[in-house]
């Protein structure tokens, strides 16, 4: 019997949202979660976005998905 963790730290690194106006990402408490930029390469990639998030991902794999997010900065977590 093996216990797997159902929910584990995504190391995936996720590409910034869109919203209306451009691209930009900040969590509920309006840290500015803006990451690096993509390589324009690799935008292609990530549907031609520019820059990736710094928000942390947790991927449930019962769910097969992304459950929450987290802020790197305040610690905040809140649902997908
Ligand atoms: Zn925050």
């Amino acid at each position: 019997m093996r216990a797997a963790a159902r929910t584990v730290l995504a190391s995936t690194i996720y590409p910034l949202p869109t919203y209306e106006g451009g691209d930009m990402d900040t969590c509920p408490n309006g840290c500015d979660l803006t990451g690096g930029p993509i390589p324009e390469e690799s935008q292609h990639l990530y549907g031609g976005k520019t820059h990736f998030s710094r928000r942390v991902g947790y991927y449930d794999m019962t769910q097969d998905r992304t459950v929450s997010w987290s802020c790197p900065d305040c610690g905040l977590t809140w649902p997908r």
